[in-house]
């Protein structure tokens, strides 16, 4: 059988985690190594390898939960903004393979940088990527 991943192992409580809100389909619980204290995974309890591959159905609740813990963080840690962070895939930098999004309480000028500033050619370019995306749209 194969070896069940690390959040997986956290839900059923086979590894220990600092949890902070359950329900029947997700559980929050502090990040290990946060941004900045108070930093929350709210993860699916079943497993889907990130958000791109759980269900529509799934990521609604997942979103009900986001909503909760967030304003707990914000307000237990007096956030002054909170990024809520979703890596998809390795050059996402997603390194846990099971779908789960960050709660991360930010502070003006605590130094995390999450945008490069990259630029489109020109209005074309842009548009002619917009249409792309248009057409893809399922
Ligand atoms: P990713 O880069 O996949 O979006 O984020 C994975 C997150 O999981 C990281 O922020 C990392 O600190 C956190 N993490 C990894 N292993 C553990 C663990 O065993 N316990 C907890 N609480 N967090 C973990
Ligand atoms: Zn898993």
């Amino acid at each position: 059988m194969q070896e069940k991943c690390i959040f997986c192992k956290i839900i059923e409580g086979k590894l220990p985690a600092e949890k902070i809100y359950e329900d029947e389909s997700s559980l929050a619980f502090l990040d290990i190594n946060p941004v900045n204290p108070g930093h929350c995974l709210v993860v699916s309890k079943e497993h889907f390898d990130n958000l791109l591959a759980t269900p529509p159905s799934a990521a609604k609740r997942l979103t009900e939960t986001v909503l909760k813990v967030s304003q707990a963080v914000r307000e237990a840690v007096a956030a002054e903004g909170i990024n809520i962070n979703i890596n998809n895939g390795r050059a996402a930098g997603q390194v846990v393979f099971h779908t789960h999004i960050h709660i991360i309480p930010r502070y003006k000028g605590d130094g995390l940088k999450l945008w490069s500033g990259a630029a489109y050619r020109d209005a074309n370019e842009m548009s002619a990527l917009a249409e792309k995306i248009r057409q893809a749209i399922k």
